[in-house]
């Protein structure tokens, strides 16, 4: 069963979700964010970055 993702394009900032049997995860290397290979922005063409899985409430908006 797959499950969706909410990501996050590293440089218009929209989100983007996505089913995770249709992403492949880029290395991680740089930052904390686990990066999207295969998928772009479809907004601005950027990279992609995984906020959380959809549903879940992403750190970034509990304050
Ligand atoms: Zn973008």
């Amino acid at each position: 069963m797959s499950q969706e993702l909410e990501c996050m394009c590293m440089a218009c900032g929209i989100s983007v979700y996505l089913r995770t049997d249709e992403v492949v995860f880029d290395d991680p290397g740089f930052g904390t964010m686990q990066m999207i290979r295969n998928v772009f922005c479809p907004e601005c063409g950027g990279q992609l970055g995984v906020v959380g899985k959809a549903g879940e409430q992403p750190a970034y908006r509990i304050q």
